[in-house]
């Protein structure tokens, strides 16, 4: 797996290279937050001694920055932070909102990249998608993140967006054969006697 995703613009935190290195799970966790280019900002203030980020922030119009490396990790959530990719979504202040057509779009182009199967996440390294409520060991602060609103989007959206798309069935020319020839030529000619008597 690619460290930066090529949708996304790279705005590296200043301790984005500095950050240890991730157990590289399938499993991207889904965050809300107030701001929309402020995260950055958020992040980069020189008082983030912990250096909590998260590697990316979707915005509402589905533009997606990246701000750590996904072969680190980002201290966002806890127990997860070691093996997840964290990914942050504007909200404006209203988690209570659903997320855009164009944010649930380009979240879900992040888990495909990510390779996250169409299943919510165990709580222990795990391979699909869950979101930062979703476990008391990931939200130690015990925040409602991302909300229910959102998380019934993630349920009912996102993840079954991952199953595997059928395959296109094949259109198959139907061409009538001899003996359905023959049976229409039959029944004409059957007719055409009847209608003789
Ligand atoms: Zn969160």
């Amino acid at each position: 797996m690619q460290a930066r995703y090529s949708k996304a613009h790279w705005r590296p935190l200043r301790f984005a290279g500095s950050m240890p290195a991730r157990q590289q799970k399938h499993a991207v966790i889904l965050h809300t937050n107030g701001g929309g280019a402020a995260v950055f900002d958020y992040f980069s203030r020189p008082d983030n001694k912990d250096d909590i980020a998260s590697h990316f922030q979707v915005f509402n119009d589905g533009r997606i920055e990246q701000y750590i490396g996904c072969d680190k990790v980002a201290y966002a959530a806890y127990a997860s932070n070691g093996w997840a990719i964290q990914v942050e979504t504007e909200d404006d202040g209203h988690p209570e909102r659903p997320w855009t057509k164009a944010q649930l779009a380009a979240i879900i182009g992040i888990c495909k990249w990510a390779g996250c199967p169409a299943k919510p996440l165990a709580e222990s390294p795990s391979d699909g998608v869950g979101w930062h409520a979703q476990y008391h060991s990931w939200n130690l602060h015990s925040h409602s993140c991302p909300g229910a609103v959102r998380i019934a989007q993630i349920e009912h959206v996102i993840i079954p967006a991952l199953k595997p798309q059928p395959k296109p069935t094949k259109v198959v020319k139907v061409v009538p054969g001899r003996w359905a020839k023959f049976k229409a030529g039959h029944k004409k000619l059957w007719s055409w006697l009847k209608g003789k008597r």
